[in-house]
């Protein structure tokens, strides 16, 4: 299996500055996506500590003389690299990132998340939300405390239940995938699922237009819809 990458991240309309970030190497199989948080310099660095040190870790998978590092051991790493940051400094006290990451081999993935960016895949023209939300609402919903419409009015909306670096331990929801040729995963922050339903969504996704042009469009799509927040949007398309 082949696999071909891009990615477009975005400060949006409202925001001063840029909190995501997303990491890539398609020699790697390795994809993912962080929405940094805990006040504009603290995000980015949370963020994009996250991205580094996953990179860093999972790029010696299967190198010579080196352990193999799996996701569930990469994302603790990371998370401990961030906390440790935090407790280090006052002004960095509290930050935190969210993570969704598509690592490939093959014709196998797996996709690991924390908080509530989200990653999906197209199949066959038809959009599925691979990861779940670790937000108030979301477990609500699963609950059945609330449902899909009054969680989109929620106060509570943004309020996320895991995050990486905000404490010393955490556990993240990893998805087995097996690969099938044509098929096109999506991560993204919620800048971009608050701002576009999945159906819009899924209909862009639909479009024949190559992978920058297509990130292009959808964070377009979100700005146009408001660009309340930060929109990064990574896509993945696997090809025999
Ligand atoms: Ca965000």
């Amino acid at each position: 299996m082949h696999y071909a990458a891009a990615a477009v991240t975005d400060r949006g309309l409202k925001r001063p500055s840029n909190e995501d970030a997303f990491g890539i190497s398609v020699e790697h199989g390795i994809f993912l996506v962080c929405d940094g948080m805990g006040g504009a310099a603290a995000g980015e660095i949370a963020s994009s500590l996250a991205v580094r040190e996953m990179m860093r870790l999972l790029c010696t998978r299967g190198a010579a003389n080196q352990p193999p590092v799996d996701a569930e051991q990469a994302v603790a790493a990371a998370n401990m690299a961030i906390y440790s940051r935090a407790q280090r400094s006052q002004k960095l006290s509290g930050m935190g990132t969210t993570l969704v990451a598509l690592l490939v081999e093959d014709r196998r993935a797996w996709m690991t998340n924390v908080g509530d960016s989200r990653g999906y895949r197209l199949r066959d023209g038809r959009l599925q939300q691979i990861t779940v939300d670790h937000s108030l609402v979301e477990e609500q919903v699963r609950m059945g405390q609330m449902d899909r419409q009054e969680a989109e009015r929620s106060p509570f909306k943004n309020v996320i239940t895991r995050a990486l670096g905000t404490q010393s331990c955490v556990t993240p929801d990893i998805f087995e995938l097996e690969i099938e040729p044509g098929d096109l995963f999506l991560l993204c922050s919620d800048g971009l699922t608050r701002e576009l339903s999945d159906p819009l969504i899924e209909s862009l996704l639909r479009l024949d237009v190559p992978l920058q042009p297509l990130c292009e469009r959808l964070v377009a799509a979100a700005n146009n819809a408001g660009g309340h927040d930060n929109i990064t949007c990574l896509l993945v398309r696997a090809a025999a």
